[in-house]
């Protein structure tokens, strides 16, 4: 059985509209799939309104944007209440902070001298929620830098000027918005965050004891050593497993839609516990 439990639309930064998604999962064989759009569940919402294939099962998911100490984490909800009163209020309270983040970031992005930046980046956005990667495509756009790589590089990733994270609901209010929603809360893609062993092992530990339930030992295309790594601090705090590929467009060899290698043996994973699975 092919599973993805970590996927974009364009409700969010991805590439492909909801029903593109779901049209991309059955050429791939997947079976289960989890829509985790960032701050959002309107992507899932659009999508259930299809015809659904019935050997396709859809798992509401969010990725919610967070902060531990000083830096920015994600935490993925799994199967959580599409119309919770919990899941709701994390909507309401995320996507107005990213409204003002996003106006904060054009503040700073200032010296670029790139007229009316945070109008264009909402324009671009549209209806989706607007993040970094809409500033990446700007700043692209008008020559100030040659790729979205580079503009993370220098101007919206971690610890640059555009990387603010003061205004995300923190780990333990979004840990309960997922559980309150009925759903399980997943570390998202710890090793990506750049911390030293040592710092990762905390992160997890306080992540378990906020009353996380699991972490996503693969995330996309990851190398052997972190998996194990991953897989010793989930066995370590006994947490389930997740994996999934954090699909946002089609193309990049590093996450692509259901292709990822087998949890590792002795794990529990994630999807024993989804609902009507
Ligand atoms: P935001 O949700 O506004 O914090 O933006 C984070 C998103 O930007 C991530 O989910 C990725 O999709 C994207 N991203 C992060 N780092 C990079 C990078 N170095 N190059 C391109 N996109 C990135
Ligand atoms: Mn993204
Ligand atoms: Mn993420
Ligand atoms: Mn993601």
């Amino acid at each position: 059985m092919i599973t993805d439990l970590h996927t974009h639309t364009t409700a969010s930064d991805g590439s492909l509209t909801p029903t593109e998604l779901l049209e991309a999962a059955v050429e791939n064989d997947i079976s289960l799939l989890a829509i985790t759009d960032h701050d959002t569940l309107s992507g899932y919402r659009a999508a259930v309104e299809q015809d659904v294939p019935s050997d396709l099962r859809i798992i509401p998911g969010i990725e919610l944007s967070t902060r531990w100490h000083t830096i920015g984490v994600h935490v993925l909800g799994l199967d959580v209440g599409p119309a919770s009163e919990a899941m709701r209020t994390a909507e309401q309270y995320q996507q107005n902070a990213r409204r003002e983040r996003a106006m904060r970031i054009a503040r700073r992005l200032d010296k670029l001298t790139v007229p009316n930046l945070f109008e264009r980046a909402a324009e671009l956005a549209g209806d989706a929620q607007i993040g970094r990667p809409h500033f990446a495509r700007i700043l692209v756009a008008e020559g100030v830098v040659k790729d979205a790589k580079a503009a993370f590089a220098k101007y919206l990733g971690a610890g640059k000027l555009g990387d603010i994270r003061n205004g995300w609901a923190d780990l333990s209010t979004v840990v309960t918005w997922i559980r309150a929603s009925g759903g399980v809360a997943v570390l998202a893609h710890p090793a990506r965050y750049g911390l030293t062993k040592t710092r990762l092992a905390a992160l997890i530990a306080d992540f378990a004891s906020v009353g996380g339930n699991a972490i996503e030992v693969l995330s996309g295309a990851q190398d052997p050593t972190t998996t194990q790594q991953l897989a010793r601090l989930c066995a370590r705090h006994d947490l389930l497993a997740s994996h999934g590929s954090d699909f946002h467009t089609p193309g990049q060899p590093w996450a692509q839609l259901g292709r990822m290698p087998a949890l590792p043996a002795g794990l529990r994973s994630v999807s024993t516990v989804l609902n009507s699975v």
